[in-house]
């Protein structure tokens, strides 16, 4: 499941792979730096942009590199509270970022604190039943670079409007890795991109402000707590015991709540930083009161914070969310013991709704476009 284009992308190389790679060009130690600092800090779009670098290697860079490896085919001018950018990748994969805006009372909608999010697969293989990506089967992981390049695009966009860009730093306020794809089964990928992310050489990005959801692939969850860079973690729980868990999650069979649990606290304990719980409300799936029960004390017992989705509607399934009282009730059950917990109810600018359902959607502005 892996593209090998032409030319790698130079936004998934770190500072060593570079400057390794230009060392035995015989070039200077630090021409990275200056390098990342154009793409990452200025915004270069161009080699021609370089201007400190010699005219000689700026050809041999662009001999080596792309220097950026996905175009933008379509994101409206104007701002909206969620704005999705559709990218084509070299192989015309598809991919979309969000970019879902706060708004705030007194300032312009320009103005708002934004979370993009990102994909780290194009399709995903985890076959979720209620999940959009899932539907359609894994196509192929994203590169580390095709990972980072997506945030490039979010800058692109948004620097005319976001003071920061002056800078050089990212016109965003967090990043949540929660578009298509299972980022812990693409883990390699994954974490190079968080890297780079994070570095000061790189975007330069607070690791705090990073959330990354799984759905539980347990031993790579292991694996993260152990890395040295800190992203909060969010668990796609959507069902408080195995026989729910199992009946929309096939993960749940490989990695049931026995295993998921003492991971999660394992990571927990390790970052010492709350935890949070994704659980998608599904009218008679997993909406049922003896499941906020177990969810109430699955939360206490991993001190984790829970947010409750009211399940949106994906086309071809017939499922749909419960009625706002029936929500209630069950965020209710939390609330009474005490348990930190968010209810979704905004309409249209939900983040689960933005990204979760990445792939359906652009699978139909494809066919549109190919219209
Ligand atoms: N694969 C990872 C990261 C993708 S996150 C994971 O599953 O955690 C995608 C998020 O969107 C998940 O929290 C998922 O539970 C949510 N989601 C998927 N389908 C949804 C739907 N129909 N309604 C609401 N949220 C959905
Ligand atoms: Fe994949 Fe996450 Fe969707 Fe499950 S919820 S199919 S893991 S993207």
């Amino acid at each position: 499941m892996k593209y090998s284009p032409t030319k790698p992308p130079l936004t998934g190389e770190t500072l060593e792979s570079l400057t390794s790679c230009l060392k035995a060009q015989g070039e200077p130690a630090f021409r990275a730096k200056q390098m990342f600092d154009w793409v990452y800090k200025k915004r270069a779009r161009s080699w021609d942009e370089m201007t400190n670098l010699p005219k000689p290697l700026r050809a041999w860079l662009a001999d080596q590199f792309e220097l950026m490896p996905m175009t933008l085919v379509h994101g409206k001018q104007s701002l909206d509270v969620t704005d999705k950018l559709l990218l084509e990748l070299g192989d015309q994969s598809l991919i979309e970022t969000v970019i879902i805006r706060a708004p705030q009372e007194g300032v312009g909608l320009e103005h708002s604190r934004k979370t993009i999010c990102i994909s780290t697969q194009v399709g995903c293989a985890m076959g979720c039943k209620f999940c959009a990506s899932g539907l359609m089967g894994l196509k192929r992981d994203l590169s580390g670079g095709e990972i980072v390049a997506q945030l490039l695009h979010v800058c692109y966009r948004e620097d005319a409007h976001d003071p920061r860009a002056h800078s050089g730093l990212a016109s965003f306020d967090n990043i949540v890795v929660m578009g298509m794809g299972e980022p812990l089964a693409n883990y390699e990928a994954i974490t190079t991109a968080l890297k780079i992310i994070n570095a000061d050489w790189g975007f330069g990005f607070g690791a705090r402000r990073i959330t990354l959801s799984t759905s539980g692939l347990v031993p790579n969850i292991l694996k993260l707590a152990d890395e040295p860079i800190g992203v909060r973690l969010a668990i796609s729980l959507h069902g408080a015991t195995d026989e729910v868990r199992s009946e929309i999650m096939p993960i749940n069979k490989a990695y049931p709540l026995a295993k998921l649990i003492p991971a999660v606290r394992a990571f927990s304990e390790k970052h010492g930083r709350m935890v949070t719980l994704e659980f998608i409300l599904i009218e008679g799936i997993n909406d049922a009161l003896d499941q906020a029960e177990r969810l109430r004390d699955i939360a206490k017992d991993l001190h984790a914070h829970v947010n409750l989705i009211p399940y949106n509607t994906v086309e071809g399934l017939p499922w749909k969310r419960p009625s706002v009282t029936r929500q209630e009730r069950f965020a209710d059950i939390l609330r009474r013991s005490r348990v930190s917990v968010t209810l979704r109810r905004e309409k249209g600018h939900d983040i689960d709704a933005a990204c979760g359902q990445l792939r359906l959607k652009t699978e139909k502005e494809r066919e549109l476009i190919d219209a």
